[in-house]
């Protein structure tokens, strides 16, 4: 223990969030870059300053989905992915017609060429926002796109797993899945690593109590691994409490090597090479 460490639960400064820069180049596969308090400049510019050079920007209604749109059309270092988020489909349409513009308007925005993915869709029961068979009929209605699209289905799924999985298997899943926050067990991870789908980890797997979580990243293949920030949500430790950016999935790649005990320039080479697999190419 050296004399800089702070204080459990003292602020870090701002150079300090992310940690040491990583020694290969990684990317954030999640996070929605318009609710940062920082502009999108400074906030990649934090994150190239630690190896991070590429992010998925994720849209969770329609305003949001044509914004990471277009912030990736504007940036080489952003992508973006597009759909209505399960907790926002009570909100996104009342009549039918008014779902089919909708949908309409994301497979439009899923065509553009720096939309890498169809997400967040999924399956959302712990909220209570939108009534749940509402959340199935969107969440099939944006696996339909992202086959139509030819782009990556990326998941919410909280406290939903046989749902999600049931429902993937009768549509028939996409060539491409990741799982965003990955919320399940070992057993979890095992069966979703068994059909082809990728994990991918946030800030919350370096959190004290979250060994069932850790647990579950040990037991997926290296290759089926990715970490994402979901800035601003879910800040991982030592920064909790701070507001989370981009340049802090340096963190959860930390652990994440750490939890397959693999070095961490390995880890970065993983994650950038399924990262492409499943967005790219880059
Ligand atoms: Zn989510
Ligand atoms: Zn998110």
């Amino acid at each position: 223990m050296t004399g800089g460490s702070p204080l459990p639960g003292a602020p870090l400064p701002a150079d300090e969030l992310a940690g040491d820069p990583l020694p290969a180049e990684a990317f954030d596969s999640h996070c929605h870059l318009d609710l940062l308090g920082a502009s999108v400049p400074d906030a990649m510019a934090q994150a190239r300053a630690v190896g991070i050079t590429r992010v998925i920007t994720v849209g969770v209604d329609l305003e949001t989905s044509r914004w990471s749109a277009a912030c990736a059309a504007g940036r080489p270092d952003v992508y973006a992915a597009v759909a209505i988020h399960p907790n926002d489909t009570g909100a996104a349409a009342g009549s039918v017609a008014e779902k089919e513009a909708v949908l309409e308007e994301i497979a439009a925005l899923a065509s553009q060429p720096r939309v890498r993915a169809v997400g967040e869709t999924g399956l959302d029961y712990y909220r209570d926002h939108a009534d749940p068979a509402g959340q199935r009929d969107w969440f099939r209605a944006h696996i339909a796109v992202a086959k139509q699209a030819g782009k990556a289905l990326m998941i919410h799924d909280r406290e939903a797993h046989e749902d999600v999985l049931r429902i993937l298997e009768e549509e028939g899943p996409p060539e491409r899945v990741v799982f965003h926050c990955f919320s399940g067990d070992a057993d979890m991870a095992k069966r979703c690593a068994a059909a082809g789908y990728v994990l991918s980890f946030a800030g919350n797997l370096t959190f004290k109590n979250a060994q069932p979580l850790r647990d579950a990243a040990a037991a997926t293949p290296p290759d089926a691994l990715l970490a994402e920030t979901d800035a601003p949500f879910l800040t991982p430790v030592p920064a909790r409490g701070q507001p989370n950016s981009p340049a802090m999935v340096a963190r959860t790649l930390r652990c994440l090597a750490g939890i397959k005990q693999l070095p961490v320039e390995d880890m970065c080479a993983l994650v950038t090479a399924t990262g492409e697999r499943l967005f790219g190419p880059w």
